[in-house]
This record gives structure tokens, C-alpha cells and sequence, in this order.
């Protein structure tokens, strides 16, 4: 993802807030138990039955978590406290939880051993996120870095003529500085960064680039974008033809090329390095072998189309999205990235994953759900300062996620859990 040398300094300031860069690394470095010890895995988790749901709320319990709507102890919540969320309602959908970990996060806003509710129907995900964050866990854990934060509307303008296109976006490129106070009128924690500009034929493209604080933004900046657009229509000498507040030239809930160009929400980058015994003991194959199947996946992705190429970053990325109260259809974008796996010089298996469209909030859309909230508070991503820290808890588990896939498919392991766990039990 390219970016231009104003963002870049931007990111290097907001960076340089956590302190000097030898204390950054010390914090994204792996941590062994002799430096932080383990805490307890999650309790029973061969356990399907009530006794195995029993003993981890109790073990949640123990962590302050008493969770009454998850376990469905709470009434559901009245139709009033859901507008803003849902029309029509009639009802709730049923979805089941279950919670991986712990998975140690070495990461600039993510820091510590976190335990990972997942809403998923599909049998064997969490049972193979689970052993992949205890894996990552006893390898010193995932290191996690959030770089870009930004977030795009797109409106786009059209005109009678290519010159009054020109024209207008001569004129519009000067009016930034205004584009940013009006935005500011619509929000207190959103602030407008960035324009780029696109003409095609009589068609002028605004890009307007958005900070959205803790929020996923999308509303956000939607709002702010229409607002901006009035008060350009209201003083432009070159009108339009006609113009819209989306162009679709955002990436709004697509996989799209700007997913590279532009990210799309927060960008992360995570890593770990797996010693050779772990990946022998815990995933019964070499990292030789996951290399050799990281090779030809990742060829056999680019043959197919695929914008970026990984394993199963959508299965974590959904049901954690549907469990924390995020927007499911943004993980359109929000799964497009590039896993990479290499033997290093002493023979370990290092992976590293690069998400820059990580559109997650701590506040605002779903987030307000009663069982949203609930999931957030067990990951301490909930409200304020929590958005940064969210992203970088998925991005460490789509990392643990995709190690346990190719584990599995380089033991001969992966059709055998799908028939172990993905069946429903005949009794
Ligand atoms: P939102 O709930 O519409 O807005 C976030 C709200 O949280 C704002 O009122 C904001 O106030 C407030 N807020 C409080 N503390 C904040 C903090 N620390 N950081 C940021 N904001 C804070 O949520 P959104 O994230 O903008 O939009 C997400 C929703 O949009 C999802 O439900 C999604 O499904 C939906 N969506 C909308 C579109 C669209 O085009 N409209 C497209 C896709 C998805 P201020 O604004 O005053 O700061």
C-alpha cells in the first residue's frame, strides 16, 4: 500500500505518541513464559456438552465476566433500544459463541493474553483457531503493529463537458482546507485528512480520506462526505450534470484493488516465528512443508484472481465480526490481505499477515448489542481508545487462524476435523 509523504509522516507521529522506537519494539517482541507466564487455556475444550459451557463461564466468571445475555440469563432487548440498528424487526438470530485462547498479542494497542469469542456455525473453526492461538501463545505470541487509519467516501460529479470537469476539479483540489471544517461540523472524533482526485471522461472523482477515532467509520463518514458536498454545490460556479455521495469508487464492502492502493480502515501487520519443535509437535508436519504449501496456495491464488492471497482470513474475521457487534459485510474488504510463510536461517517457521482493511470499531454501529458488548468487554475492546486495539486482536487470530489451517492440510489432518467437528452428532 503505497501512501504519499504526508500520511507517512502522519503515521510516524501518531506511532512516535507510544514512546521512543526501542521501547516500540520491546513491546512487539515475543514474550516466553519465563518473561510472562501462560495463563490458563480455556477450560474443557474437547467438552461439546453443558458441562464444558458451565465450567468456561465459570472460568469467565472468574475473570469478571458474568455475561448474562450471552448465556441468556438477560431478557431481550426491547424494540426500542434496537433503532438505529434494524427495521422491521420481529426478532433476534441465534448464533453460537464459543472462545479461543489465550492468545498472547505483543502489539502497539493490543498487549497481553486475550481470550477470543467467536459466533460461528461452521463446526472445527473454533476448535482450529483455538489451537492456533495456543500455538502462537507458546511461541512468545503475535506481534501486531497498526499503521494506516483511514477510512474513504468517495462522491463522484458529473459534467456537461471534459472542461467544466477540469474546471471543477481545479477548483475543488483548492477547497480542502473548507472540506475539513465542514466536516468538522458533523463530528467530534472524525476528522478529514485527505483528498485525492480522479477524472475519467466528465466525470470528477473526490476521494475524501477520513481519521474515524474509534469508530468503523462508515456512517461516519458518510455523513460528513454529504455535508461537504452540499457546501460545494452551494459555492461552485461549475455545476454538475448530476452527482452522487458514493461513486463506488470507495471499496465499501468489495474486494478491490484499492485494498491495496488506499487500505481501507486500519492497516496491521502481525508476525510470529513458530521454533521448528513447536510446528513438528504441535501441527504434526514441518516448516518446510507449510512453506511448500504456502508456495503453490499462493500461486493457485493468483491463477484464481484472488485480490491478496491467505488462507481462511474471512472464517475468523466473520465470526468475530458477528460476535463483537461489526459490520459482517465489510469482510468483503476487511479479508483481503497476503499471509507469508518462510523457513528462517536456524530452521523456524515465520508468518507474517498484512491486513489493510481492517474496518472495526469500539464504538458505535453493532457495538451496542447487548451479547456485542459482552464479547468486547471479555477482550477489553469496548468504547473509547478500544478501536486500534480491536484491529490488532484480529489480526493476531486470522494469523493463528491461518497456521492452523495449513498445519492441518500438511498433516493430512484437514478433512478429518471438518468430519470430526463439522457434522452434527446423529444422537
Ligand atoms: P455510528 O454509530 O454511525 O457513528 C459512531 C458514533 O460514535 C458517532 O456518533 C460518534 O460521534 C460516536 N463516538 C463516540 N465516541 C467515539 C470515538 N471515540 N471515536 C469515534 N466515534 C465516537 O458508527 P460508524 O462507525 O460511523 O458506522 C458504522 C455503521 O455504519 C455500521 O452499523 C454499518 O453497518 C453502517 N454502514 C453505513 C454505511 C453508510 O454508507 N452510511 C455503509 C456501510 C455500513 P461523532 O461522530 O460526533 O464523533
Amino acid at each position: 500500500m503505497p501512501i504519499s509523504r504526508e500520511q507517512a509522516i502522519e503515521i510516524v507521529r501518531r506511532l512516535s505518541q507510544a514512546g521512543p522506537i526501542e521501547e516500540l519494539a520491546a513491546r512487539l517482541a515475543p514474550k516466553s513464559a519465563a518473561e510472562r507466564p501462560f495463563p490458563p487455556d480455556v477450560p474443557r475444550p474437547s467438552d461439546g456438552g453443558a458441562t464444558g459451557r458451565d465450567a468456561r463461564l465459570e472460568f469467565l466468571r472468574g475473570l469478571g465476566h458474568d455475561l448474562p445475555h450471552l448465556r441468556g440469563a438477560a431478557p431481550a432487548p426491547e424494540p426500542e433500544t434496537l433503532q438505529g440498528n434494524i427495521e422491521n424487526y420481529i426478532g433476534m438470530a441465534q448464533m453460537p459463541v464459543g472462545l479461543v485462547g489465550p492468545l498472547r498479542i505483543n502489539g502497539l494497542h493490543a498487549n497481553g493474553d486475550y481470550y477470543v469469542p467467536l459466533a460461528t456455525t461452521e463446526g472445527a473453526l473454533v476448535a482450529s483457531y483455538h489451537r492456533g492461538a495456543r500455538l502462537v501463545t507458546r511461541s512468545g505470541g503475535v506481534s501486531t503493529l497498526t499503521t494506516a487509519e483511514q477510512v474513504q467516501r468517495a462522491p463522484g460529479f458529473v459534467f456537461a463537458s471534459l472542461p467544466d470537469a477540469g474546471r471543477f476539479a481545479a477548483w475543488a483540489i483548492c477547497q480542502f482546507e473548507r472540506m475539513k471544517e465542514v466536516a468538522a461540523t458533523r463530528t467530534r472524533h472524525g476528522r478529514l485528512e485527505d483528498l485525492q482526485v480522479h477524472i475519467e471522461t466528465r466525470t470528477v472523482y473526490l476521494i475524501l480520506q477520513y481519521y474515524t477515532g474509534d469508530a468503523a467509520g462508515q456512517n461516519m463518514v458518510t455523513l460528513c462526505t454529504e455535508a461537504v458536498c452540499a457546501d460545494l454545490m452551494a459555492r461552485t460556479e461549475i455545476q454538475p450534470t448530476h452527482w452522487f455521495v458514493e461513486s463506488n469508487m470507495s471499496g465499501d464492502k468489495k474486494a478491490t484493488v484499492l485494498s491495496f492502493l488506499h487500505g481501507r480502515g486500519r492497516k496491521v501487520i502481525a508476525e510470529v516465528t513458530l521454533p521448528r519443535e513447536r510446528v513438528t509437535r504441535g501441527l504434526h508436519t514441518t516448516p518446510e512443508r507449510m512453506c511448500d504449501y504456502w508456495r503453490m496456495s499462493f500461486v493457485g491464488g493468483a491463477q484464481s484472481g484472488s485480490i491478496g492471497v491467505s488462507g481462511h482470513v474471512a472464517n475468523g474475521l466473520a465470526a468475530l465480526f458477528i460476535a463483537c457487534g461489526q459490520d459482517a459485510a465489510c469482510v468483503s474488504e476487511a479479508s483481503v490481505g497476503i499471509t507469508r510463510m518462510e523457513v528462517t536461517a536456524a530452521g523456524d517457521l515465520w508468518v507474517g499477515i498484512d491486513l489493510p482493511n481492517l474496518i472495526v470499531g469500539s464504538v458505535g454501529g453493532g457495538t451496542r448489542m447487548p451479547t456485542a458488548r459482552e464479547c468486547l468487554r471479555i477482550l477489553d475492546c469496548e468504547g473509547t481508545g478500544k478501536g486500534a486495539r480491536l484491529a490488532e486482536v484480529a489480526a493476531a487470530l486470522v494469523l493463528a487462524g491461518e497456521i492452523s489451517i495449513v498445519g492441518a492440510l500438511c498433516a493430512g489432518e484437514f478433512a478429518r476435523a471438518h468430519a470430526d467437528h463439522g457434522r452434527p452428532n446423529p444422537a
